[in-house]
């Protein structure tokens, strides 16, 4: 369905006083290249972003590529992966995914969303934080549980479905801001919007937000 105009217009305010509210909204898992933010968002999942940068680093250091990656054994891997929780799971997903960059992309994280997306333990909003984060291609937008939340308290969809939240999101906002937009709603739903007890007293958007479901 296409957005109406007061809509349209009442998002773009909130966009703008978001913008102004949390100036340095950024991805809050630690990476330096491609490969290193796939693996934090794979291991991100039901795991706060906080205790993936705790194991990151010492696993960065023993895995720096994608076939070493693939070659740590199951075992010592999910020794390493093991306080993010569901650490068989992760791990299997770590060690197929590293050796399908080596068989079939050279070693390397590939940009597009098809490609990504038939990476083990890889789906939609892993590929949007890699390809939007690492790589700067805005092909849609992130929508963990603070997304879909605030935007349906804030009137941008009824959805519960992620996928009609993103689809109702990008009919929304400009595509430059597809990767920020996540930012900036993650960063509000952990200091105003949180899932119980929002403070909508004292939130930057109570004029703008009819605070659904609130
Ligand atoms: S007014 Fe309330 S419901 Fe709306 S965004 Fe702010 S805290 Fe959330």
């Amino acid at each position: 369905m296409t957005p109406s105009p007061a809509l349209r217009r009442r998002t773009t305010q909130i966009l703008a006083i978001l913008k102004r509210t949390y100036p340095d909204a950024h991805c809050a898992l630690n990476f330096t290249t491609p490969l290193q933010l796939l693996i934090a968002t794979i291991l991100s999942a039901q795991c706060t972003d906080e205790r993936v940068n705790q194991v990151t680093p010492g696993l960065f250091a023993r895995c720096p590529d994608a076939a070493s990656l693939a070659a740590i054994s199951q075992k010592e891997l999910e020794k390493i992966i093991h306080s993010t929780g569901f650490y068989r799971a992760k791990a299997r997903s770590l060690r197929s995914c590293a050796a399908s960059l080596v068989a079939e992309h050279g070693g390397k994280v590939p940009k597009t969303m098809e490609a990504l997306h038939q990476l083990a333990g890889v789906g939609r909003k892993t590929a949007n934080v890699v390809l939007g984060n690492a790589f700067g291609l805005a092909e849609g937008v992130v929508v963990d549980t603070h997304v879909g939340r605030l935007s349906r308290r804030m009137g941008l969809t009824r959805h519960l479905d992620p996928v009609k939240v993103e689809s109702a999101l990008v009919r929304l906002i400009p595509k430059e801001d597809w990767t920020l937009v996540s930012h900036l709603l993650i960063a509000h739903g952990r200091k105003r919007c949180m899932a119980r007890n929002p403070n909508c007293p004292q939130c930057e958007l109570r004029k703008l937000c009819p605070q659904r479901g609130v």
